[in-house]
């Protein structure tokens, strides 16, 4: 993960505030566009210039050629109310044992995927295990990929109920780990679109939180009934994966 640094000199006499705003705005259209990661940044204002700091999965995310017809727009529209040019500088990498972003020509699998904690892409490669920047997919939706991002977030928060345990956690649990949840639902919605634009198969994850008995560490796939277990774990993580329904999942911590 990089962090990156844009800023703009303000040579107007522009509201500040109308242009944090803005700013912000450019800020959540990078991030529809999957060129950023993470739902804040670190932002400042120092004499007459503002520069926000966020997250990127590679050193490129913020290159011009990558920017949707939003990011190019409101680009404009700060440029213009200050009547300079936005800059951009790679501050450094985040921490050492952060992994690169998937670099496959062509993966043979996806992953729809997060978690709590995480600021990493939702999609993870099959064939390398790393975080897939969202732009190197097809166009999802308006110029974006917001409805992954919906569903990330939907996600996490459900994430955030089950782990903190006291407000809402078994209804979360039950979103993140039943096939027939809403959640699930949205998220299986994604893999199949995901699947339609690219070709490549896109599993969903399904959190795993059941306790088994005795040494009994199998269970069918909630979906079609039929044996998923895999007989070596796949990226050391993943215990469970069935071809046909296109989910993976893990033997509970909790067993
Ligand atoms: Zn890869
Ligand atoms: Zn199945």
């Amino acid at each position: 993960m990089y962090i990156q640094e844009i800023s703009i000199d303000i040579k107007t006499e522009v509201d500040k505030d109308e242009l944090v705003d803005e700013f912000g705005l450019l800020m959540s259209f990078y991030r529809g566009n999957g060129q950023t990661q993470g739902r804040i940044e670190s932002q400042y204002i120092e004499n007459n210039k503002i520069i926000w700091l966020p997250y990127t999965l590679e050193k490129r995310s913020l290159a011009k050629q990558l920017n949707n017809f939003y990011v190019n727009r409101q680009s404009k529209k700060l440029e213009d109310l200050c009547n300079s040019k936005l800059k951009f500088k790679t501050v450094g990498k985040s921490y050492d044992s952060c992994k690169a972003s998937c670099e496959c020509e062509k993966s043979a699998f996806y992953i729809l995927i997060t978690n709590y904690i995480t600021i990493e892409s939702p999609i993870t490669c099959g064939s390398c295990y790393k975080s897939v920047p969202l732009y190197k997919l097809p166009i999802f939706y308006d110029f974006g990929y917001m409805p992954i991002l919906s569903w990330e977030t939907n996600y996490i928060s459900c994430d955030s109920l089950q782990m903190n345990g006291e407000v809402g956690e078994r209804w979360a649990l039950n979103q993140m780990q039943k096939i027939n949840s809403q959640l699930s639902k949205q998220g299986l919605e994604i893999c199949r679109k995901i699947e339609d634009l690219t070709s490549i198969p896109t599993f969903y994850y399904l959190h795993n939180y059941r306790k088994f008995k005795g040494d009994q560490l199998t269970t069918p796939c909630p979906s079609c009934q039929k044996k998923w277990d895999l007989k070596t774990q796949l990226h050391d993580f993943y215990d469970f994966k069935c071809e046909k329904c296109k989910i993976v999942s893990t033997i509970s911590p909790n067993s």
